[in-house]
């Protein structure tokens, strides 16, 4: 695909919502994933349940290259597998199961086969009562637990007709003994964070200790995501805002965890608080499914992708789509379409204005609530927003005002942090010394990046004394000449 360098620099994609990509086997070689960044691609996930160190590393250089050779920031995930519990294998291959059988799971760690199968993890037995379901291959088999004891459980199969080696378990409304860090997802963060990863999405919490546990473990060196995927996380919910920096909904293992109904409601409900709290918000999972194998999406897919626009989420999310489909750059162009169409409906805007929040009491929200008033009544071409933590450019964006924010920071990871945030382009740029400097320098930068023309004006926000964190006081309308 070709772009050059200035074209994408000034791109400022046109549309709000963010683009999340998952790399796999199909989006590997550096010229593939330029191809997906220039069709559209805001943040890059590393999916770390799957690939090597290696892989991941040489594509995040390849990512990094990108920054160069397009001079933006450009923004990446290292997603940890979390305890994601599997079962063994079987000693001749797939096994058929029948409705009304009894299936033996043990911490035997010989070959399964018609009778039983190794779950090597003694947590779940522990935390097994007689009557309660187990969940395998994402719900496609269904057991019944009969009887249980310290190191096996005898169930009965309810559903499913065929289990092969190493399928997923989950175990509905349990919560487990378990850290939402494993030894691998210990090993996989120390080296996502050596590598220079910008944020990291934490699989299976549970409660507000697992966030707790993950941020000490990170230090400050990438912001922290939360994953929503088990009915225990849904209800500490309010907590879990608090603590992360952002959330996913993700509904893959959500809507196994939990009956597939209420993820509908569950994923209105953790963008809308989410967005009152001024967290970005990911929706994720089967997005365009059927572009795994095909050129096109189902309607209703399209549907799907539009309602999370519509929501107002920060970030929609290809997952398959991007790592193992046959159409990885056709997935992105499609969802960058529907986003785009959805955000030039006039219902996309009354829908975000009935769903704004009030500003809190502090210094910040006050400008940038203000900053949005004013560049609807002047019709300003777009905000600007001075950052050294990224947090006044956050609640900038949790205002969801009608023209993009120019995010200008001298801090590099905040510019590549910043990358997930609804309505946000940033900018990687030196302080500014004085009030001149401050003006010339936006209007230069905005006209540069095609967000504003001559004759326009700019609402500005920064914090004077300039480059002290935290100390957002002023804003100052510009002209653009
Ligand atoms: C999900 O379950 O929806 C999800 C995003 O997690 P993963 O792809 O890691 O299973």
């Amino acid at each position: 695909m070709t772009a050059n360098p200035a074209e994408i620099r000034s791109l400022n994609r046109g549309r709000q919502t963010k683009i999340v990509a998952t790399m796999g086997p199909a989006s590997s070689s550096p010229g593939m994933i330029r191809d997906l960044f220039i069709a559209g691609v805001d943040v890059f996930r590393l999916n770390f349940s799957h690939g090597s160190h290696e892989d991941h590393h040489e594509r995040l250089k390849a990512i990094r290259a990108l920054e160069q050779e397009f001079d933006r920031p450009v923004t990446i995930m290292a997603d940890l597998q979390g305890p994601k519990l599997r079962i063994g294998t079987f000693g001749d291959g797939p096994i058929a199961l029948e409705e009304g059988q009894r299936f033996r799971l043990d911490l035997n760690d010989t070959p399964g086969d018609q009778t039983r199968c190794c779950l090597p993890h003694p947590e779940v037995f522990e935390a097994l009562s007689a009557g309660q379901r187990i969940l395998l291959d994402d719900g496609r088999v269904r057991l019944e637990v009969k009887s249980h004891g310290a190191d096996f459980a005898e169930t009965m199969v309810i559903a499913g007709t065929k289990l092969s080696d190493r399928k997923g378990l989950n175990l509905p409304n349990a919560i487990l003994p378990v850290s939402p860090l494993t030894s691998k997802d210990r090993d996989d963060l120390r080296f996502a964070l050596d590598i220079g990863v910008d944020w990291v999405a934490l699989s299976f919490v549970q409660r507000p200790e697992d966030v707790a546990e993950a941020r000490r473990l990170i230090g400050g060196r990438a912001s922290l995501l939360v994953k929503m995927e088990k009915p225990s996380a849904i209800y500490h919910l309010d907590e879990l805002i608090v603590l992360t920096d952002a959330m996913m909904v993700a509904r893959g293992d959500l809507g196994v965890e939990m009956p597939v109904e209420d993820v509908p409601g569950l994923q209105k409900r953790i963008v809308r608080h989410c967005r009152r709290a001024g967290k970005p918000v990911i929706v994720a999972t089967q997005m365009l499914e059927s572009m795994v194998g095909a050129p096109m999406p189902t309607r209703a897919e399209a549907s799907d992708v539009a309602t999370a626009v519509f929501d107002g989420a920060d970030g929609i999310m290809l997952s398959a789509e991007t790592a193992a489909g046959d159409y990885p750059i056709e997935a992105v162009s499609t969802m960058d379409r529907i986003a785009r169409r959805v955000e030039g409906d006039p219902l996309y805007r009354t829908i975000l204005d009935h769903e704004h929040y009030d500003p809190e009491e502090t210094a910040a929200d006050a400008i940038t609530a203000a900053a949005r008033q004013v560049a609807h009544t002047i019709r300003a071409a777009a905000i600007v927003t001075y950052t050294t933590s990224g947090s006044t450019t956050l609640r900038a964006a949790r205002e969801r005002p009608e023209v993009h924010i120019l995010c200008l920071t001298s801090s590099l990871e905040t510019a590549r942090r910043l990358g997930m945030v609804w309505g946000v382009h940033t900018v990687h740029t030196e302080d500014v010394a004085s009030f001149d400097e401050m003006v010339k320098k936006a209007v230069d930068i905005a006209k540069r990046d095609g967000l504003a023309d001559e004759g326009q004006r700019l609402v500005i926000t920064a914090g004077v004394p300039f480059g002290t964190p935290g100390n957002t006081n002023v804003l100052r309308i510009a002209w653009v000449d």
